[in-house]
Formats: structure tokens, C-alpha cells, sequence
């Protein structure tokens, strides 16, 4: 087919927000007799899961401390469960095992979740946290634990089996995906400041709406678009904090035991839920026995056959490296600066063999190959779902984004005239306007 001059809507990157708009706003044009989703392009200068969602780990939760985020999430949830099947989902549930110093924040979503109706059971007091996390995997041992929320929704999918899930409903609705071609700017119409065209290396496609879901490469749209550098953040105190860097780059540090990933079952023989683990015990090597840390750690994990093991990973770090000088290409297991070592393997099983028995002595087995990758943060760290320039949405999920399934949804009611009240809290002006999302105690900047 010859590469297309004009399209209603361009959509730019095939990772999981462009595409779930894609297939949303096409059904949503169909249904409301606005056009289909031959009205619908998808470009990315790689092809269908090039970026951080085709590395993704997957795990879908609602264990989020930002009421916020977690109305997001329980929409997202139903999006997940909409066709389980095509988006590779497996709903084994969620566990946020956490210190005392969490505790309150766990009440909080506990209680956030009753009020939601978002299904979960909260479990307190370190012996009955244990006694709980043993009628599950009776070979659980860690210490210091003080709540258990079980979240019975939620879990986690396979990511390219879910793009490609979603990019053959796209495309079963006549959404064109065109792979190979990158977005080098955009033309914008110097009297309506509204973008006129998309310029890519294949020539410009001229278009009336543009989403950009841009996954890591948030920082180069921005600055595409002219948009502002730096950011002033009214803080609680009603102070304003000038010239705060839009962008910061997080390194995540995900990898995969090469065990039999049947080792994780439960007591019951059934896939467990996906455990996550924060944690101010003291954390020992499983290999010498000497002290990794005696600060706060996280760690999560999952029996993955598609990964062939356990995988998980653990709290990330923050690229020291000037956001205008750190390389996001070439991304993910191919980059050789971001993958991540031997310290992280040491640290993940350590910590593995500190919950469950059956994880000591696996270091052997860990699958020495290129994981992880960087994500491009806002300066709170929560996305920034926005229009800019009149007709552009700008979809920059500050990497919690894979569990966000129903975002293209939601982006595409408002395409065809649906304000959505879920996505309100991820307008840039929060920033400004001092409307800032609250700060909980986990050592994850995504919790
Ligand atoms: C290691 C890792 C593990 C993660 N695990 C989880 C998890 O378990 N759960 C969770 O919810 N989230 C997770 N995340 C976060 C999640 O993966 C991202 O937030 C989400 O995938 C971003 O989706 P996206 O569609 O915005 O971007 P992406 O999937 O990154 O897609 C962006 C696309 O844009 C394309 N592109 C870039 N520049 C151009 C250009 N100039 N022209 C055309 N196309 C371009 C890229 O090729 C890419 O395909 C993880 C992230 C990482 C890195």
C-alpha cells in the first residue's frame, strides 16, 4: 500500500497506548457513526512492541497509594478482563507484602479499595501475615512483614503476545499499522497553533488529530513540540519550586531464574499471584551470607512461562547521567548501558531466597541474559495525559504504563467528544496548579 498522505488520526508508537487508542477510537468512531477505523494510522520507527512494551514485565495491579492512580487502575482492570484471551492476561491476583513503616499507606488502599469496590483482603500483624503468605506457599520465611493486602483481581500478561493481540483487533477494525517509520517533527499551522501534518522519514502525513504515546522517548516529543524544559511545582506548602527538570530517566532492573517456573506453584498446585515485596529487614547474600543492605529493599516475582522462569525485578534507580545526554536508543536488552548486572542478579535471588525456601542456592540458575530498561519520568513521576497545541494528545505514562490498558480508551471518548473525569488528575497544570497526587512510603518511585 502507498505510505499515506493524510489520515483523521495519526497515531505515533506501537507499544500498548497506541495501540489500545487505535482499536478504542476506532470501535468508538464506528459506534458513534463518526467514521472507522479506517480513519486511524499507527507509525513507529520500529515495529509493534519495539519500545518498553515489548519488555515489559506485565504485572497488572491496583496497589496504588494515589486514589488517583487507583481509579485508573480498577478502569484498567476491566479493560484487561474485556478479552482476556487476546491481551494474553492472567488474572492471578496481586500481593503488596510490606514493613510496618507502610503499614498506614496499606490501610489507606485497603480501605480506598472497599470504597471502589475493587476486590482485596488486607491482613495484619506479623504473625498473621506469615500464617496467611504459608496457606499460599507453605515455604514462605520473610521477616519484619506487618500487612498483606491480596489484591484478587489483577496479575499480569504476556507482552507481545498482548500487542499483537491488540494490534489484530486494531486491524480487524481497519486500523493501518505502519512499522519502519519515524516521526522526525511535526508542522504546525502558525495561525491555529495546531498541528497541520506529521513529518516522518517517509514523507509528511497531513492529519486533523495526532496521539503521541511515546513510551521512553517522551523527552524527544516534548521537545518536538516546543514544550517547556523545565516546570514550576507548587509544592503542600504553597511554595512555588522554579525550573524543575521535565524529565529524569529511571533505570528498571527486571530478570528471570532459569527454574522449572511449576517450582512457584501454590500449596493448592495453582498459579500463585504476583508477589511483590518491600521490605526494611536486613537483606543477606544467599551466596556468602554478608550484608547486601540494611535499608529499605523491594523485590517482585512471578512464574512466567513465557519469560521460561521466575521473573521480576527490584526497585529501580534514577540515571544520574544529564537527561540531555543519556542515549535511549538503542533500547532495552540492546543497549549496552542499560541492562542490568551481576549486582542486580546477587540482590534479586538474595532477596527471592529471604521469602521462600525453595529460592536458596537457585543464584546458579539465574538466565545470565540482557534485561531490563529505561523509562522516561515526569518530575512527580506520574503521567502527564494531556492535549497540547490544540489537537495533540500526549500520552506520557511515566513508565507505570503497561498495567494502563484502558488509557487509549478513555483517550479515545474524548476524541469523539467524552471528557473523561479518570484522566483529569494527569493534566499538566497539576503541576502549577499545586494539584499534586499524594507521596506514599514505598521504595518504588511507581507506588
Ligand atoms: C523493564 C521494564 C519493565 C516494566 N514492567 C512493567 C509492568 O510490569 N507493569 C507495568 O504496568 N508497566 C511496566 N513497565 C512500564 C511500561 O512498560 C511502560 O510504561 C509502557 O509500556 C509504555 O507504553 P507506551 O505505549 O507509552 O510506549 P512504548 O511501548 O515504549 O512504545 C513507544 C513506541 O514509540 C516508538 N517511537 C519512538 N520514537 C519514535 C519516532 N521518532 N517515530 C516513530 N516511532 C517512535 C518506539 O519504537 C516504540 O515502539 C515496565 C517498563 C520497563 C522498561
Amino acid at each position: 500500500m502507498a505510505f499515506p498522505q493524510s489520515s483523521r488520526y495519526v497515531i505515533v508508537g506501537a507499544g500498548i497506548h497506541g495501540l489500545s487508542t487505535a482499536y478504542h477510537l476506532a470501535v468508538k468512531l464506528k459506534a458513534t457513526g463518526r467514521g472507522s477505523g479506517e480513519d486511524v494510522v499507527v507509525v513507529d520507527k520500529g515495529s509493534i512492541g519495539a519500545g518498553a512494551s515489548g519488555i515489559a514485565c506485565g504485572v497488572v495491579r491496583n496497589n496504588y497509594f494515589q486514589p488517583a492512580m487507583r481509579e485508573l487502575m480498577a478502569q484498567c482492570v476491566e479493560v484487561w478482563e474485556s478479552d482476556a484471551e487476546a491481551f494474553s492476561y492472567h488474572p492471578v491476583g496481586y500481593m503488596q507484602i510490606s514493613p510496618e513503616s507502610m503499614h498506614e499507606d496499606i490501610i489507606s488502599i485497603a480501605t480506598q479499595q472497599r470504597d471502589i469496590g475493587y476486590e482485596s483482603d488486607l491482613i495484619e500483624g506479623e504473625a498473621d501475615c506469615s500464617a496467611y503468605m504459608k496457606t499460599i506457599v507453605d515455604d514462605w520465611q520473610a521477616q519484619g512483614i506487618t500487612s498483606v493486602l491480596h489484591e484478587k483481581k489483577g496479575g499480569y500478561s504476556n507482552n507481545t503476545k498482548m500487542l499483537y493481540g491488540m494490534a489484530g483487533k486494531a486491524e480487524a477494525e481497519g486500523v493501518r499499522i505502519i512499522s519502519g517509520v519515524e516521526v522526525t517533527g511535526f508542522t504546525i499551522d502558525s495561525g491555529s497553533d495546531a498541528i497541520s501534518a506529521v513529518e516522518t522519514n517517509k514523507g509528511n502525513i497531513a492529519c486533523e488529530e495526532v496521539v503521541i504515546a511515546p513510551g521512553p522517548w517522551a523527552k524527544q516529543f516534548w521537545e518536538m513540540l516546543d514544550l517547556p524544559r523545565t516546570v514550576s511545582i507548587k509544592g503542600a506548602d504553597g511554595v512555588m519550586h522554579d525550573d524543575i527538570g521535565m524529565w529524569v530517566y529511571w533505570s528498571l532492573q527486571e530478570g528471570t531464574l532459569g527454574v522449572d517456573p511449576n517450582l512457584q506453584m501454590t500449596n493448592e498446585g495453582k498459579m500463585p499471584p504476583v508477589i511483590h515485596v518491600d521490605s526494611d529487614a536486613p537483606l543477606y547474600s544467599d551466596v556468602d551470607g554478608s550484608l547486601i543492605t540494611d535499608q529499605m529493599w523491594g523485590i517482585y516475582y512471578k512464574p512466567d512461562f513465557h519469560f521460561g522462569g521466575i521473573q521480576g525485578g527490584a526497585a529501580p534507580f534514577k540515571v544520574p547521567t544529564d537527561p540531555d545526554k543519556v542515549a535511549v536508543d538503542p533500547y532495552g536488552s540492546d543497549s549496552p548501558e542499560f541492562i542490568v548486572g551481576d549486582e542486580f542478579a546477587h540482590m534479586w535471588c538474595s532477596a527471592l531466597a529471604h521469602c521462600q525456601k525453595r529460592f536458596e542456592g537457585k543464584i546458579s540458575v539465574y538466565k545470565n541474559e540482557p534485561s531490563g530498561g529505561i523509562g522516561a519520568f515526569t518530575p512527580d513521576s506520574f503521567p502527564v495525559l494531556d492535549k497540547f497545541r490544540q489537537n495533540c494528545t500526549f500520552l506520557a505514562d511515566s513508565n507505570h504504563g503497561y498495567k494502563m490498558i484502558g488509557v487509549g480508551k478513555l483517550v479515545a471518548e474524548e476524541l469523539c467528544g467524552e471528557p473523561s473525569s479518570l484522566l483529569r488528575p494527569f493534566r499538566f497544570s497539576r503541576y502549577a496548579e499545586g494539584e499534586l497526587h499524594p507521596v506514599s512510603n514505598s521504595p518504588f518511585p511507581w507506588s
